[in-house]
């Protein structure tokens, strides 16, 4: 993938004016027009100087509307949600939210790199849980192996064989029940958050992609 710094820089009409809007709803309302983009956050974050995108950058790209770099970026992934920046943050920005709203969004718009296996690992774990009510390891493992890296699979090989062997692996699932449309449900649960969200997008007036 481009690093986003390299990417060229995007003519307002590439701008989505609605999307400063949406990540602050989704970030509980953070405000970031408040920051004065100081850089403390950048200077702070432990990992920045592996992020293509600082923190300070996100949030001005984020205000600018540059919606489709900020989805694309790598940062969002490398953060390790540490609070680093948060706490140095002299406006109070809740800068780990926005991070966390706008790994939500990325997902939601299918924008996940195949070279880092956070993402994948995130989604799977959901739909696993989705399926069996909850996770399963084994076809955890594999599924992220083979849709990063399945050469990485060759190396786990002789451990997964040992977990087996000792019976910490299993290939069964054990499911519990979803989806039986009962209160406290957990596929019930779910579908009520997504009401619940897109009812709020809809009071706000604003799209959800
Ligand atoms: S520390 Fe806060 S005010 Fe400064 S650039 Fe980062 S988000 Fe903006
Ligand atoms: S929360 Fe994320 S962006 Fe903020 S300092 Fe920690 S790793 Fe960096």
């Amino acid at each position: 993938m481009q690093n986003a710094q390299e990417r060229p820089v995007l003519d307002q009409a590439e701008l989505d004016p609605e999307f400063p809007r949406r990540m602050t709803r989704k970030a509980w309302g953070e405000n970031l027009r408040r920051c004065i983009q100081c850089g403390n956050c950048t200077g702070t974050c432990p990992l920045s100087e592996y992020m293509d995108l600082g923190p300070r950058k996100i949030i001005s790209m984020v205000r600018s509307g540059n919606k489709t770099d900020v989805l694309k970026c790598d940062t969002i992934w490398l953060c390790a949600s540490c609070y680093e920046c948060t706490v140095e943050c002299p406006k109070e920005i809740k800068i780990t939210d926005v991070m966390y709203a706008l790994k939500q969004q990325a997902l939601d718009a299918g924008h996940t790199p195949r070279s880092m296996p956070l993402p994948v690992l995130d989604r799977e774990f959901f739909n696993i849980v989705m399926k069996l009510g909850r996770s399963q390891e084994t076809w955890l493992m594999a599924l992220v192996i083979l849709k990063t890296n399945w050469l990485r699979g060759l190396d786990l090989a002789p451990m997964g064989l040992k977990l087996f062997a000792q019976g910490r692996l299993s290939l069964l699932p054990d499911p519990i029940k979803v989806g039986t449309g009962k209160k406290g449900d957990l596929k019930t649960i779910m579908d009520a958050c997504d009401r619940l969200d897109k009812e709020e997008e809809k009071e706000a007036g604003v799209s959800s992609h």
